[in-house]
């Protein structure tokens, strides 16, 4: 049979305009040129067929054909994808590299998951069973560390006719057979999704429980819950990159997929060699047995950066449909709306605010929009979330970049990285000023549960003092420390312990990398009782020196050391923080 083509009529960089494509629909993805290089329809109008191509379109002229696929760029999802890195539009790097060596070859094609390798499957569904799309019919050992669910596909209904006994299969290898409605339908251990459909849920509920990271300043005071969406740029040394691997190591998310969209190689070669070295901390095996990688290679056209993140949702979206809870990583979406802005610039539509396409806050949300704590379709009715971190890097740190406003609008946490921070070594350099979390709210049943009754109220009260502190610096900056009330000086203080005794966390650390919510709650706790029982005896004569020299002082900046396991050391800090002020108060009474 012969293919159906179009003619290429013009040539635009990564645009290319062709002529009569067959049945052309939007997303459509199509083979361009004699070197059938990898594109997709974003517009069409008449006969005329736009297509952003994610390879180099150097020497691809007008008259060559264009194939059409009749299907929408889509992704395979099945087992393999764990420990694989992929580029936009799913090639398996490491297989390319391998065979063609470090430059990516245009018009390469290699299956993104391999056909030879065989996979250990156990079935856990009958002969006879009836079964819906979401279901799941069999377990797959994907890695030590994850079992790969295989699902029913959406929309397909009926009874097993067949299922595949315990054993070794390939992924093409049929392993079960419905009947359905529509008559007898082969399942393999992969299937084909297009990447801009999301994958449909039963419902979504509230994300009402917190994506434990460990990290203090994030857990305490601005956090992300489950199914969550977070935003942090990234000024250069302002340690995004430590922040992104901490959450990789640490959040008690099962599977992480990281979508770096970099400016150029280097930058995606840092993570391709960083992220393959990161040890879960858990099990202590490789992160990469829970990790799927997507880069785009420098040698890709920008186009492709838009690719990788729809690339790098769907995957996500197929593993929380095996009831996991996952997190997606995207760095930077900067450069993915620079992207937009270009072939937006080529299809020579009306420009927004800089020169950004009127689309851009919409696309921006519709790929956040896919996270999200939902119900799965299947029988079981499992919980699973998907959580999405995406990092921007505005121009100049701006932050009324209108990436970063779009950005804004949809998610609903704000880790605001800060250069000043970062260079007077407070890390992580989140500046407590700026960030916010919209989630406290729906997370206060969890909190009070998980860390305390009274931690809401602990927690007001250090954002509180943090807030006066900068008052008050303000305040000295102009009439000088003297004229401040011990009380004031005490604010001071206990801000100053709240900043350096619990925000700062050292990733580098053995004991303080991690931090459990619970030692989270006793070392707050600590700053807090200090602070009550100063102000305290303040009131009742005690000299403010004789309070800031207090030695237990250093006791609590030395909390952060204790192991999560042995908190009952923080009993013993408590009762020397009161012994202390018992102890003041008697030489006052005693003159
Ligand atoms: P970026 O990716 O923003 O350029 P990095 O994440 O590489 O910056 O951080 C720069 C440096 O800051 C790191 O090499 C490290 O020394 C320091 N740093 C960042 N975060 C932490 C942290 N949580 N604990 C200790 N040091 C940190």
């Amino acid at each position: 049979m012969k293919e159906k083509s179009g003619l290429i009529v013009k040539v635009s960089g990564p645009l290319v305009v062709a002529e009569n494509i067959p049945g052309a629909k939007m997303y459509e993805m199509v083979y361009v040129g004699t070197k059938r290089l990898f594109g997709e329809i974003i517009e069409v109008k008449k006969n005329l067929s736009s297509i952003q191509v994610y390879e180099d379109t150097s020497g691809i002229g007008p008259g060559e054909p264009v194939y059409s696929t009749g299907t929408a760029l889509s992704v395979e999802l099945g087992p393999g994808l764990i420990g694989s890195i992929y580029d936009g539009i799913q090639r398996p790097l490491d297989v390319l590299m391998a065979k063609y060596g470090d430059f990516v070859v245009r018009g390469l094609f290699e299956p993104p998951l391999d056909r030879t390798k065989n996979w250990l499957f156990n079935p856990i569904v009958n002969k006879g069973d009836f079964l819906k799309g979401g279901d799941f019919i069999a377990e797959v050992d994907e890695t030590p560390l994850v079992k790969h669910k295989i699902i029913v596909p959406s929309g397909m209904e009926g009874t097993i006719l067949m299922i595949a006994s315990q054993g070794e299969y390939k992924v093409e290898d049929v392993i079960a057979k419905i009947e359905t409605k529509n008559g007898i339908q082969d399942l393999t251990l992969f299937h084909k999704w297009p990447v801009r459909i999301p994958r449909p849920v039963k419902r979504r509920v509230p994300p009402d429980e917190l994506l434990v990271t460990g990290q203090r300043v994030i857990d305490s005071f601005f956090p992300i819950a489950k199914g969550g969406t977070a935003c942090v740029p990234g000024p250069f040394g302002s340690g995004k990159t430590v922040v992104q691997h901490q959450l990789s190591k640490w959040a008690n998310a099962d599977i992480i997929i990281f979508v770096g969209c970099g400016e150029r190689g280097n930058e995606m070669t840092d993570v391709l060699m960083e992220f393959p070295e990161l040890k879960d901390p858990r099990t202590g095996r490789p992160l990469m047995e829970r990790t799927v990688l997507i880069a785009n290679t420098s040698n890709m056209p920008v186009a492709a950066r838009e690719a990788s993140v729809f690339t790098g949702i769907t995957i996500a979206e197929y593993y929380r449909d095996m009831g996991y809870s996952v997190a997606l990583m995207a760095d930077s979406t900067s450069r993915w709306a620079e992207a937009m802005r270009e072939m937006s610039g080529r299809l020579e539509e009306m420009p927004g605010e800089e020169g950004y396409p009127a689309y851009l806050a919409s696309r921006i949300s519709s790929f956040y929009e896919r996270a999200g704590k939902v119900v799965l379709m299947g029988r079981e009715k499992k919980e699973a979330s998907l959580s999405v971190i995406g990092a921007v890097s505005p121009p100049g740190g701006d932050l009324s970049d209108p990436v970063v406003q779009g950005t804004l609008r949809t998610v609903r946490v704000f880790w605001s990285l800060d250069d000043s921070l970062a260079y007077a070594r407070h890390f992580p350099a989140i500046y407590w000023l700026k960030s916010y979390s919209l989630y406290l709210d729906s997370l206060a049943e969890f909190y009070k549960e998980k860390m305390g009754k009274d931690w809401v109220d602990l927690r007001v009260k250090a954002m509180s003092i943090l807030r006066k502190e900068s008052e008050l610096q303000e305040m000295v900056r102009l009439v000088g420390i003297d004229t401040l009330s011990p009380n004031d000086r005490v604010v001071l203080e206990t801000a100053r312990s709240i900043r350096e005794d619990f925000l700062q966390q050292n990733a580098f650390m053995a004991e303080d990398t991690f931090t459990s919510l619970k030692k989270q709650y006793r070392m707050m706790k600590l700053i807090g009782l200090f602070d009550r029982r100063a102000h305290d005896s303040l009131n009742k004569g005690v000299e403010l020196d004789n309070i800031i020299s207090l030695p237990v002082r250093v006791e609590i900046s030395r909390a952060k050391l204790i192991p999560n396991d042995e908190l009952e050391r923080f009993d013993k800090i408590e009762e020397d923080i009161n012994k202390s002020f018992v102890n003041l108060l008697e030489e006052v009474k005693n003159g």
